[in-house]
């Protein structure tokens, strides 16, 4: 790498992959393959717009984009070339004699995840012959191996979002008398002027809403001495930040700030085993068993964590059954939590990266039992 962009050395990585997998062409439309591969993101259109990558070496990979989009594509002739199409072309036709032209007469082909079923379809009229699988099988392992400056990012963005967390554990986001869709509005307001470019989402659950963990934010008005699960992240410089803390309007019951101590060792129980080598099920058994020692293994409903970079949800997931081994740059949440329906909840999450020299959680706000001064 010539001290440039990222992109000719992950085209590099997803041809290997590809020649591994006996995949003859790669197709990828929207969703994030195609901005991790050429630093270009497509926009949800109906117009289409397809990364081609013919496996063989010495093969071109051509950005066949819609004319008017051209202009926001950031040329890299060594990785790509541009293939613009106007108004009266056929853009499934331009792909089709692309793969054609650069694979065998039945080629095997890995198709984007979230290309359009209507371009899929067409796709598959006018290549008969060939074979399809989803790309993921092919960019799914690659992407989840995070590089040094994709690591770098990723902290960048969770410390935007701890400085976020801090306010909201400081008090200066107040919560007690605010409806939770208030609360919602102004941490999506600090995550934005501590850098975020977007805000993906910021769940605030309060009271009995907090045992539900994909609470959307509501007109419910928060009470004192109630706990209160703000999950929230966004992306910055295309990376994502993803955390969570609960945090408690006045002192917990015994019971609640009981379960909040069993959550916060089951958390930190989760982030400890995240070793290399050791495998992604692992993380999940790690936190469930301290949840499960505690009596409380019916009320943790979801896996402990997914990984995370261009979007919020990716390989790998943090659980049981999936044994591939933790390997450096594999970073994801680690986010374990205790529901009990009509009653309360408690969730505590951070990002963490697998290093040689252990698991490195890229959140840093307090994970203490905090009652926000009001
Ligand atoms: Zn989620
Ligand atoms: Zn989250
Ligand atoms: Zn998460």
């Amino acid at each position: 790498m010539n001290g440039g962009t990222p992109f000719a050395a992950r085209l590099e990585r997803a041809r290997l992959a590809m020649s591994v997998a006996g995949v003859d062409a790669l197709l990828i439309s929207l969703g994030a393959d195609l901005p991790w591969l050429t630093g270009y993101s497509a926009m949800p259109l109906e117009r289409l717009t397809m990364l081609v990558v013919p496996a063989a070496a010495g093969g071109q990979a051509t950005l066949v984009v819609p004319e008017l989009e051209a202009p926001r594509v950031v040329p890299i002739p060594e990785v790509f070339s541009l293939r613009p199409w106007s108004e009266t072309e056929d853009p499934v036709e331009i792909v089709a004699s692309l793969v054609r032209k650069e694979t065998g007469p039945s080629p095997a082909l890995a198709v984007g995840d979230q290309t359009w079923a209507r371009f899929v379809l067409g796709l598959q009229a006018a290549l008969p012959s060939a074979t399809w699988r989803p790309a993921c099988s092919v960019t799914g392992p690659l992407r989840a191996v995070k590089d040094a400056a994709e690591i770098e990012a990723l902290a960048r963005a969770a410390a935007s979002a701890d400085k976020v967390a801090a306010a909201l554990l400081g008090g200066e986001i107040p919560l007690a008398g605010r409806t939770e869709r208030e609360v919602s509005a102004e941490i999506s307001r600090h995550l934005l002027e501590e850098g975020h470019e977007h805000v993906n989402f910021a769940i605030v659950a309060s009271g009995p809403n907090a045992a539900s963990p994909h609470h959307e934010a509501s007109d419910r008005r928060i009470g004192k001495g109630e706990p209160v699960v703000c999950d929230f992240g966004g992306s910055l410089s295309g990376y994502c930040s993803d955390t969570t803390r609960t945090v408690f309007t006045g002192p917990p019951p015994a019971e609640l700030a009981h379960i909040y101590e069993v959550v916060a060792g089951a958390q930190a129980a989760g982030v400890e085993a995240a070793q290399l080598g050791r495998p992604c099920s692992e993380v999940d058994r790690a936190a469930r068993t301290v949840i499960e020692d505690a009596g409380y293994g019916r009320y943790f409903v979801h896996r402990t964590g997914h990984g995370i970079g261009l979007e919020e949800h990716e390989d790998p997931y943090m659980v049981a059954g999936n044994d591939e081994p933790l390997a450096a740059g594999h970073v994801f949440s680690v986010e374990p939590g205790i529901y009990v329906p009509g009653k309360w909840g408690v969730r505590i999450e951070d990002i963490v990266a697998a290093t040689a020299a252990g698991p490195e959680p890229l959140n840093k706000s307090s994970r203490a039992l905090t009652v926000v001064p009001s």
